[in-house]
């Protein structure tokens, strides 16, 4: 790692990031209160026919472009009402993380990696929401129930996948089939030279192989 990214996530570490921040906490709140929303929401879907289920991979597939175009478009464009995403992603965490220093050193770093309360909120409710209402009025609310389930699964994935490539290649994480080429693609977008135009997608390459922005 060179002097100057050394020095970059020090002053970070030192002076950004409140000291009683806990990255293991950031990442099991993520997961828990994504649960629960799923928990929630499963209670609303009244059971109508197993052919209600086949919406899963429609909903996945809608989820893996709506995470590629908010990251190909909104995270890596600047876009005046949208400063913050594009402040907190292309500029804080690609600096923190390039392509040969894509490892965490200590969890206090996950604070760079996993989303934010607000960011979580933004995607969830805000993007996430109208989608679903639009999805339940075409179809049957409890298809949208069933589309929500699947969007906040993949928010809770993407932040799981997402913080595997960011370990150190020895770690455990490595023995789940995928994770090492997971991390190969999205370590490539993590190069200057390359991140604002390949490999948009963190949990699944569907969207950059069909827009043609698949790399490795
Ligand atoms: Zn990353
Ligand atoms: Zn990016």
């Amino acid at each position: 790692m060179d002097q100057e990214l050394k020095k970059l996530r020090d002053d970070y570490r030192k002076n950004i990031l409140p000291s009683s921040y806990s990255g293991a906490l950031h990442l099991i709140l993520s997961i828990l209160g994504a649960l629960g929303l799923i928990v929630l929401a499963s209670t609303q879907i009244k059971r109508r026919s197993y052919g209600d289920l086949l919406f899963i991979p429609i909903a996945f597939l809608i989820a893996n472009v709506v995470e590629y175009l908010a990251h190909r478009f909104l995270l890596h464009r600047p876009i005046k009402y949208f400063m913050v995403a594009f402040k907190e992603h292309t500029i804080l965490h690609h600096s923190f993380f390039t392509h040969d220093a894509i490892e965490i050193e200590t969890s206090k770093d996950f604070h760079r990696v996993l989303f934010s309360p607000s960011a979580v909120f933004f995607f969830i409710f805000i993007i996430g929401t109208p989608i679903f209402l639009m999805i339940a009025h075409f179809t049957h609310p409890s298809i949208g129930w069933i589309s929500f389930i699947v969007g906040v699964s993949y928010y809770m994935f993407y932040e799981m996948v997402h913080t595997i490539c960011h370990l150190h290649d020895h770690h455990w994480a490595f023995k789940i089939p995928g994770a090492r080429f997971l991390k190969r693609f999205h370590q490539s977008h993590h190069n200057p030279k390359l991140m604002q135009q390949y490999n948009f997608n963190v949990l699944l390459p569907v969207s950059d192989w069909l827009f043609r922005t698949y790399k490795n």
